[in-house]
């Protein structure tokens, strides 16, 4: 068996989360390395759907250090944008990536964190997970979901409306994806958007930027949460389709052969079912996880296990911690925690 590479601090993940801790420890000095499963730089952002927009302007979407570019045309960058920005954030600080590089479990003992990847064992005294949602899509339990003979994809494989063109498509979900994938359909295809409780949009007025002046406040104990005020960012084409008349309706009883069926007996033949339904916390095994699949976290720091923090999983990590302009806050202070791990 070859032996353990050593380093101070091990990052797994290296999309925004990820790189957001490699600019801390690197001005921390601390001697780090990042892995990333991805063959390519861009994190999650390498699979969005052709038509995503950011909530936000360019200005409100950078990591620290490093302002996001104007993307040429476009108020509200799509994805390959901030692709290009996560490839050369980690170009310019130098940050010491390794991909493809796979980390399948950690042996967490008295002498350090043991971590398994394709890349052979590293060894390290504090650890960043930093990996994300993407890689574990959820689809809910639907009576009769296997009798559909339709198409049924997650927005995981959804890429763009061109495969839709002239069908009947079900989108299921009342979040930002299930919005957005609607209004990307509504242009081309017939839509019927369901949604488990009533769709809830946020005033139109409400982007990323005002969503991350709420988290911040939320930081200091003050002010509502933004569940709270809805679920849906009214983006300009989620506004466009909401004009041409799409709306939400409940979620169907069961799905048959041929689609949707409510329980008053309507029923709604389709050729494609969208599970617009979300991903779980995609989670390298530590032996931490407890209820709902989450390990128990004060802050970014697993209660279990302080050399242990995690970064980018969503508000139970720290408010706004999935976006690109909040991971930052809560990377500095993992960072700051390590550090005073060391020393
Ligand atoms: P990811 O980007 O998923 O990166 C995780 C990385 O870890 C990946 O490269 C993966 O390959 C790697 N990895 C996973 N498991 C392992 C392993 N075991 N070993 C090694 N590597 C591993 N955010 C914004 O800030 N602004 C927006 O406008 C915005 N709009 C959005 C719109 C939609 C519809 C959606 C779905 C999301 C949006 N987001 C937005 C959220 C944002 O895209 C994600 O929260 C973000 O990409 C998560 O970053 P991350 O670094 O935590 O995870």
């Amino acid at each position: 068996m070859t032996e353990a590479r050593r380093t101070q601090v091990l990052v797994i993940g290296g999309g925004q989360a990820g790189l957001a801790a490699g600019y801390y420890l690197r001005r921390a000095g601390l001697d780090f390395a990042i892995l990333d499963g991805a063959t390519a730089p861009g994190g999650a952002w390498q699979h969005y759907w052709d038509s995503l927009r950011l909530f936000s302007p360019a200005g409100y979407s950078a990591l620290p250090g490093r302002p996001m570019p104007q993307q040429a045309g476009q108020a509200y960058p799509d994805a390959t944008h901030v692709v290009s920005y996560l490839a050369e954030y980690e170009k310019r600080y130098e940050l010491p990536v390794h991909r493809p590089a796979w980390a399948e479990r950690v042996d967490r003992t008295e002498g350090g964190l043991f971590t398994r990847t394709s890349l052979g064992d590293w060894h390290s005294d504090a650890l960043i997970l930093a990996t994300g949602n993407w890689e574990r899509p959820f689809v809910p339990a639907a009576p009769g979901r296997r009798e559909f003979t339709g198409r049924q994809l997650h927005t995981y494989g959804y890429r763009s409306a061109a495969g839709f063109a002239g069908q009947r498509v079900v989108v299921v979900g009342g979040g930002n994806s299930g919005a957005q994938i609607a209004a990307d359909l509504h242009r081309v295809a017939t839509v019927r958007w369901v949604t488990q409780r009533t769709a809830r949009f946020l005033p139109d007025d409400i982007d990323g930027r005002a969503l991350f002046e709420i988290a911040t406040r939320r930081v200091q104990d003050d002010g509502p949460r933004i569940s709270d005020l809805g679920d849906i960012v009214a983006t300009a084409p989620v506004r466009a389709a909401r004009a041409a008349g799409l709306t939400a309706h409940p979620m169907f009883a069961r799905l048959t052969a041929t689609g949707p069926a409510w329980s008053d007996g309507t029923t709604w033949p389709a050729d494609a079912v969208i599970w617009c339904t979300g991903f779980r916390p995609h989670l390298v095994p530590t032996g931490l996880r407890r209820t709902r699949g989450r390990i128990p976290v004060d802050g970014t720091r697993a209660v279990e296990d302080g050399r242990i923090h995690l970064l980018g999983y969503g508000d139970w990590t720290g408010p706004a911690s999935a976006t690109l302009i909040g991971v930052g806050r809560t990377a500095r202070t993992a960072v700051e925690q390590i550090r005073a791990l060391a020393t």
